[in-house]
């Protein structure tokens, strides 16, 4: 791997990096390593009515903005909410072309315990484009997983939780789903955390790991 790291978030909907992945990207931001940010969807379909329909685009800058993402790093796509499976080839093209520019060292992608069928796509897909450049690690979504097995902790101090919890109340328009509490936020990192001993963590699924 390369000092420093290039590390690529693959989250098919606005939010679903920051949600699992939110604390170990602020750390991996503080130490300098350069991060990119793909989302899939404006989930236009998933919004209040009241809502504008870019909203989760502009909440998404906000929010990866607050973590250290610079906004040239970021990559907002428009696949409809919940038909990622009907654009299978489109999506791994717009992978392998981000991919080619970037060659991240990293990915961080769903995993394979995800049962949306997005996110299934998001990760049968970052397979096919990364495997053979990057290691990969797959998020958890305990409200997608049935099992869910806890390969690579990172952990986190005070300061990364509370600009997860920062990031993550950039959504207003998501602030009444019950995962964007501050409460679920800082209980789910300490719960990984005591697995290993630490005051904070999160957990990842080691899906490829390259040296
Ligand atoms: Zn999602």
């Amino acid at each position: 791997m390369r000092t420093p790291d290039r590390i690529l978030i693959l989250s098919p909907h606005p939010d679903d990096g920051e949600i699992s992945a939110g604390g170990t990207i602020a750390r991996l931001a503080e130490e300098g390593h350069e991060i990119h940010y793909m989302a899939f969807s404006s989930c236009e379909k998933s919004l209040q009515p009241c809502d504008p329909l870019d909203i989760l685009k502009q909440e998404c800058r906000q929010a990866t903005g607050r973590l250290g993402i610079p906004a040239e790093n970021l990559v907002l796509l428009d696949f409809e909410v919940r038909e990622f499976p009907h654009h299978r080839q489109e999506i791994l093209d717009r992978m392998i072309e981000l991919g080619r520019t970037i060659q991240p060292d990293l990915v961080i992608a769903p995993s394979s315990f995800d049962t949306h069928q997005d996110h299934q796509v998001i990760y049968h897909e970052s397979i096919r484009a990364f495997k053979k450049i990057s290691s990969i690690w797959g998020m958890e979504h305990p409200w997608n997983n049935i099992v869910f097995r806890t390969d690579i902790f990172v952990a986190l101090e005070e300061r990364h939780l509370e600009k997860k919890i920062g990031a993550l109340a950039q959504y207003n328009s998501q602030s009444y789903r019950p995962y964007f509490s501050a409460d679920y936020i800082r209980s789910s990192a300490y719960t990984r955390g005591m697995n290993v001993g630490v005051t904070y963590a999160e957990v990842f699924e080691c899906i490829r790991m390259m040296m």
